[in-house]
C-alpha cells in the first residue's frame, strides 16, 4: 500500500497527473524516515527538517505534525516488516499548463514504505570504497529537492566505478557525499562541513556529532580538504539508510592504512543504541 493524495491505494494504481510540477520540474521535496522495530525513528526532527524545505519552496504544509505522524504510522501498519524505510515526497502540485512561475496549487503527497536492511556492523567494518568529485551542485543544497539530477550522475559514476559512494569537494573543501554527510577523524576530533547551503544537513549527522561526543570526541563542524583526508585516522559517512559507514578507500589510496580507527566502534556502538530508545 502507498498513500497518495489522502488516499491508502495499491502502488501499482497509483497515477499522477502529466501537469504535475514534480514532473515537468522537479518541483518539490522529499523525506526518508527509517523504522526500526516498527517505531518510526526520529520523526519530530524529519518533520522539522521537511518544514524547512517546505517553507523555502514556498509551499504550505498540507499536515499538522499530528496528521503526518497518523498517516505515517498508518503505512507503517500495513507492513509486517518491523524495518522500513518511509519515502515522502510532496510536489507543488498540478498546473493547468507548463509554466516557471507557480500560482497557489493544492500539494500532490506521495509516500511509500520499503524494507530497510541496514549493513551489519561485522560488515561494516570490513570498510567501503569512494571516489572524489567536484561538486557541481546548487548553492540550496540544505533543501531537500527531489531535483536531484547531479547527484543521480554521480551514483552512476559510483556504480561504472564499483565504488559506494562520491565524495564531494568544492575548491578545497569536502562538502559531503552524493547522499550522505562526510566525517573525518583526525587527533581524537571529528570533523565535519558546517550547515547551510551546501550540504543537507542529515538527520544521521546530528546523531553522529551527539554520539561523537559521548565518546568523548571533540567534534568540529570545520571543513577539511582531501589533503587533510591523506593524513587521517578515519573517514566516514553517514545517511539513514547507511548509518555509519567507515571509508577506507579513497580514490584508490587507502585511509588510515585501511584500519577502522577504535572511535568508530564507540560512535557506531552509541547510534544503535538510539535506534531503540
Ligand atoms: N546528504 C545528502 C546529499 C543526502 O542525499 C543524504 C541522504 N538523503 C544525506 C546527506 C544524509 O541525510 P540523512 O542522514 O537525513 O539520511
Amino acid at each position: 500500500m502507498v498513500f497518495l493524495n489522502t488516499q491508502f491505494i495499491k502502488k501499482d494504481q497509483a497515477c499522477i497527473s502529466v501537469m504535475d510540477r514534480g514532473f515537468l520540474f522537479g518541483d518539490g521535496v522529499y523525506e526518508v524516515i527509517p523504522v526500526y522495530q516498527s517505531k518510526i525513528f526520529r520523526l519530530n526532527a524529519h518533520l522539522k527538517r521537511l518544514q524547512k524545505s517546505l517553507d523555502s519552496i514556498k509551499i504550505i504544509n498540507p499536515y499538522t505534525f499530528n496528521e503526518w505522524s497518523y498517516i505515517l504510522t498508518k503505512l507503517v501498519n500495513f507492513s509486517s516488516l518491523s524495518n522500513q524505510s518511509l519515502y515522502l515526497q510532496i510536489t507543488r502540485g498540478c498546473d493547468t499548463q507548463r509554466q516557471h512561475n507557480f500560482a497557489k496549487l493544492t500539494p500532490t503527497i506521495y509516500i511509500e514504505s520499503n524494507p530497510l536492511t541496514p549493513k551489519s556492523k561485522s560488515i561494516l567494518e570490513q570498510g567501503f570504497n569512494a571516489i572524489s568529485r567536484e561538486d557541481i551542485r546548487w548553492g540550496r543544497c540544505d533543501i531537500k529537492a527531489t531535483s536531484l539530477l547531479a547527484n543521480v550522475l554521480y551514483v552512476e559514476q559510483a556504480r561504472q566505478q564499483g565504488v559506494e559512494e562520491v565524495i564531494l569537494f568544492r575548491g578545497k573543501k569536502i562538502t559531503e557525499g552524493a547522499s550522505s554527510n562526510v566525517f573525518m577523524l583526525k587527533d581524537d576530533t571529528l570533523f565535519t562541513h558546517p550547515a547551510g547551503g551546501n550540504i543537507l544537513s542529515g538527520i544521521t549527522r546530528d546523531l553522529v556529532i551527539s554520539s561523537a561526543k559521548a565518546c568523548q570526541l571533540s567534534v568540529q563542524e570545520v571543513a577539511f580538504s582531501l589533503a587533510d583526508i591523506r593524513r587521517c585516522e578515519g573517514l566516514w559517512i553517514s545517511s539513514s539508510t547507511r548509518e555509519i559507514m567507515p571509508i577506507t578507500l579513497l580514490d584508490g589510496a587507502t585511509i588510515n592504512q585501511g584500519k577502522i580507527n577504535q572511535h568508530w566502534h564507540c560512535v557506531y556502538d552509541y547510534y544503535q543504541q538510539l535506534k531503540y530508545d
